[in-house]
């Protein structure tokens, strides 16, 4: 059976980190397995949903890389409700409910005071046909709940989780359709389960308590479950769920100077006990993706970390992957000579200032300016397809200097700076003029 799994968003907001892991992790299941990963806008909310957030979702997942090979939408897709629904009104699983959401808080409230669960107790089962009648006639509409099967447990093998057992009898009959006719999301979601073939389901773990119900509503459709895994949430790096988490995006990363590639290999990891590999190609990170891999304590998400992958990952891009960001003119040369030197691409613009010039001249005391005035005279006469061997062999002979003292000053009067990339790379970059003028 290939294996389909499908990433569910409400686009009631931008995608956050945790989010975008569970996009990701059911990407990764899809291609290991040489499956397929379906994006499905879960848009039945008609007054939360916008527009602007579906294109945010599309765009995010395009920037990471994660194309779905088919997206479907909830509000498109009444009319499959409308007929399961029906169906289940005819096996007379769903039931007609008028509580107001005031009385039911004071029945939950005094099960409470008695210590009990806060179950919904039914009373609406025991309305009569006439009693519906008078309520149709005062103008009342019900919402619907599903009947839980009281007498089938909830059982199935969490893929991260391991066996999981529910009594239904400790849950409450949950509301799928409110009043008004729009759908909760609940049952919409196991129909198109079904409909869709999805055959795993990997989310959060804030939805084992809806997996417990959907089991059910799965089995009234006539349908075997999908295998289940449920992720343990993300924290913050200080280990609690930190605010900031819930809202951190692709827009904020971006502009962090963080890399999809980055962000794709960290949270690959995350959760599980594996190494980061800042591998560049998302599909290298599937064949070792492995849900037995996942713990159950939640798992932090660090920004450090996330900086010390990108700058792994910096290192190693090509120049065809980052030309179209560095400055005009900047070939590969000049990319692979500072790659190393980079956390960010956006800092090639700084060295390619320090390649191209005009730099900032440090001060010099007078022996070592004597010391680059003969740099300088070496240089002129150089070949400069590779100058740096030849020019700190030249002085370290005439002027019997070596290692820093000999290094330093021409790194300085070179780059102005102390650190910076390996010589050897680049000074053929400087062109000798400039080389020269600067030694000088
Ligand atoms: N729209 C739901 C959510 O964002 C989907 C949950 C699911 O994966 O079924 O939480």
């Amino acid at each position: 059976m290939t294996v389909v799994t499908r990433f569910a968003p409400s686009p009631t907001g931008r995608l956050h980190v945790g989010n975008i892991r569970t996009a990701l992790h059911n990407w990764l299941l899809a291609q290991k397995h040489g499956g397929r990963f379906l994006l499905r806008i879960d848009d039945t909310d008609a007054a939360r949903s916008r527009e602007e957030h579906v294109e945010a979702i599309r765009a995010d997942l395009a920037w990471l890389g994660l194309h779905p090979e088919r997206e479907e939408r909830q509000s498109a897709r009444f009319a499959i409700y409308e007929a399961a629904f029906e169906r289940l009104i005819a096996q007379g699983r769903l039931y007609r409910c008028y509580e107001t959401a005031q009385e039911l808080d004071l029945k939950r409230k005094i099960l409470l005071g008695r210590g009990l669960p806060p179950i919904y107790d039914r009373a609406a089962l025991a309305l009569t046909e006439a009693d519906h009648a008078a309520r149709a006639a005062a103008g009342d509409k019900p919402h619907w709940r599903f009947m839980l099967d009281h007498d089938t447990p909830v059982t199935w093998d969490d893929g991260i989780r391991g066996p999981q057992h529910f009594d239904p009898r400790q849950m409450s009959d949950p509301v799928v359709r409110r009043a008004d006719g729009s759908w909760l999301y609940m049952l919409p979601s196991a129909i198109d389960d079904i409909e869709m073939g999805v055959t795993d389901v990997l989310r959060g773990e804030d939805h084992v308590s809806n997996t417990a119900t959907q089991v059910q509503m799965f089995l009234a459709l006539n349908a075997q479950p999908p295998r289940f895994a449920h992720e343990a949430l993300l924290t913050g790096s200080e280990g609690k769920l930190s605010k900031r988490l819930g809202s951190l995006g692709v827009a904020d990363l971006r502009e962090a100077g963080i890399e999809p590639e980055a962000l794709v290999a960290l949270l690959a990891r995350l959760g599980t006990s594996d190494p980061v590999d800042p591998a560049l190609d998302a599909a290298d990170l599937a064949a070792s993706f492995n849900l037995a891999h996942f713990g159950r304590a939640p798992a932090r998400f660090d920004e450090a970390e996330l900086q010390r992958v990108n700058a792994a990952v910096v290192h190693r891009l090509p120049y065809d992957r980052v030309a179209a960001l560095l400055p005009a003119g900047m070939g590969a040369a000049a990319w692979e000579a500072i790659r190393p030197n980079l956390a960010h691409i956006g800092e090639a613009a700084d060295w390619w200032q320090v390649i191209q010039g005009p730099i900032a001249a440090p001060a010099f005391d007078e022996e070592t300016r004597a010391f680059l005035a003969q740099a300088a005279q070496v240089a002129a006469t150089l070949d400069w397809a590779n100058p740096w061997p030849a020019l700190t062999a030249a002085l370290k002979d005439s002027t019997g200097r070596k290692g820093k003292a000999l290094f330093l000053p021409l790194r300085q009067a070179l780059t102005g700076m102390d650190h910076g990339p390996d010589m050897n790379a680049l000074l053929p970059l400087i062109a000798r003029d400039e080389a020269v003028r600067r030694l000088s």
